[in-house]
């Protein structure tokens, strides 16, 4: 298997190119080591690597690596968050960004102490395997969450469906891309939307170039389900 640092400079290069692509700077982009599948030693050595964002799809595995991996670290929570479970992730985490119901932003406004950034998931594809709201009930749905003082919403985020063609991946983030700035201009004071969580081994490069403030990268950095131990 291959070093975290290898696969790292490697998708390093490919976000340059894209951001030179798109003309965006690659201060914008946040990588966000995606770790769901790897062990905790495998993560560390991420860490060691140079990642300080690291996202978990399990309250399992986000306490699990939480609790043993004492680097600075900002970690996020990426999968579907069954609400019984959001006290348990809310004191951990930078963010969330997997929002899209109101039952579960009432229950992160009941548990937490500080206002919670949240990304609100969108299925921007219409798969019916994809968690998300649709497009078109998103803003209604953000507007409605300033009933919740601790909820934050600071941008969207969504899952591509795992393709390989180029012009529709681009239109589902171009889809998501205008809604931001959609949500953006309505200004709420708990929605600032400025950011765009986007982007997967499988398509990152396009989500960077059409506007992607936050990558999600499992695969391309820590290597393949089936290369790593447990999970
Ligand atoms: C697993 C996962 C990723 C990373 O996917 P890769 O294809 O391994 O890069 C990103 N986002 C979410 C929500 C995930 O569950």
């Amino acid at each position: 298997m291959l070093s975290v640092a290898h696969n790292l400079n490697n998708i390093q290069q490919k976000i340059s190119q894209a951001c030179q692509t798109g003309g965006r700077d690659p201060e914008d982009v946040t990588v966000i080591g995606v770790t769901k599948y790897a062990s905790t030693e495998r993560t560390i050595e991420a860490v060691e690597a140079g990642i300080t964002n690291i996202g978990e799809n399990r309250l399992e595995g986000l306490t699990e690596k939480y609790n043993a991996i004492e680097h600075e670290v900002n970690w996020h929570f990426i999968g579907n968050l069954q609400s019984r479970k959001a006290r348990d992730v809310v004191g951990k985490v930078a963010a969330i960004h997997s929002l899209d119901r109101r039952s579960l932003a009432k229950e992160i406004n009941k548990r937490a102490d500080k206002p919670v950034d949240c990304f609100v998931q969108v299925n921007v594809s219409g798969e019916s395997t994809k968690q998300g709201l649709p497009p078109e009930e998103t803003s209604h749905f953000i507007e409605q969450l300033a009933d919740y003082e601790k909820i934050r919403v600071v941008g969207l985020m969504t899952m591509a469906p795992h393709i390989k063609d180029e012009d529709l991946l681009r239109q589902y983030f171009r889809t998501l891309a205008e809604l931001k700035v959609q949500i953006e201009n309505e200004q709420w004071d708990h929605a600032p939307c400025h950011y765009l969580s986007m982007g997967m081994s499988n398509d990152y490069e396009i989500a960077i170039e059409e506007g992607a403030t936050h990558i999600r990268i499992g695969t391309e950095l820590v290597g393949p389900p089936e290369n790593n131990e447990s999970r």
